[in-house]
């Protein structure tokens, strides 16, 4: 049967800058996602845990010395430095995932998401914007887990951020986020739409069905 034609899954790179929404949207996404369907990839940081986040959860927590050791070891897709500390993808789990069929969301900054993009071009790069800058300091001050420092130094960041957008397929203004949520939903189901070797594998097995 044609279904039986088993497709890779598709890796969806989100960034923006810090307080546009990224972790919220993903983590609506992953609500009424299926397993088996999409996941999305926990990296490793240096950073500490803020309060309510758990290790294996939001990231894996790891100190320098074992950041060092699986970046020389090939152990992540990319990595980076962000506002001060490491930030890296562990690769295994993202291929696994992919060669399962099964969708992978990256939720990385955009030093990472190019270095993705150059070795996975097959990759789908969606850019979260916030409505308005004041709508931006409004959101990461609310979020309350950062020191006003950290908070002016990603607000800081946010514009020249937001100048990668060209290097990305999409951007979903994180306005309303139910309506932020339905787009990026859309997206994902559009690229699953498109014209591909799975679906020439498809028209193949229905002239053997035939
Ligand atoms: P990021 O992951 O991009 O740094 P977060 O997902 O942590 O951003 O969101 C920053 C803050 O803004 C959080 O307190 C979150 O609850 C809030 N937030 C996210 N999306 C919206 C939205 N559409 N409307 C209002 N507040 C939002
Ligand atoms: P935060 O400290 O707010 O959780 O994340 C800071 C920034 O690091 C965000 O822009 C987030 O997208 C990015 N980030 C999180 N994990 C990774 C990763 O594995 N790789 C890269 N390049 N960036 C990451």
């Amino acid at each position: 049967m044609a279904e039986e034609v088993k497709s890779r899954g598709k890796l969806f790179v989100i960034s923006g800058p810090s307080g546009a929404g990224k972790g919220t949207i993903c983590s609506e996404l992953m609500k009424d996602a299926d397993p088996a369907e999409l996941c999305l990839s926990i990296s490793v940081t240096t950073r500490a845990p803020r309060a309510g986040e758990h290790d294996g959860v939001h990231y894996y927590f790891i100190n320098e010395e074992e950041f060092e050791q699986l970046r020389a070891n090939d152990g992540l897709l990319e990595f980076a430095e962000v506002y001060g500390h490491h930030y890296g993808t562990p690769k295994q789990k993202v291929i696994d995932k992919l060669n399962a069929g099964i969708d992978v969301i990256l939720e990385i900054e955009m030093q990472g998401a190019l270095k993705v993009r150059k070795t996975y071009p097959g990759g789908v790069f969606i850019f979260i914007l916030p409505p308005s800058m004041a709508e931006l300091r409004k959101r990461i001050t609310g979020r309350g887990t950062e020191t006003q420092e950290a908070i002016d130094y990603r607000l800081s960041q946010a514009l020249s951020e937001i100048a990668y957008i060209d290097k990305y397929d999409y951007a979903v203004v994180n306005g309303k986020l139910d309506e932020a949520v339905d787009r990026v939903k859309a997206i994902i189901k559009a690229e699953h739409s498109k014209v591909t070797e799975y679906i020439y594998k498809m028209i193949e097995q229905y002239k053997e069905d035939e």
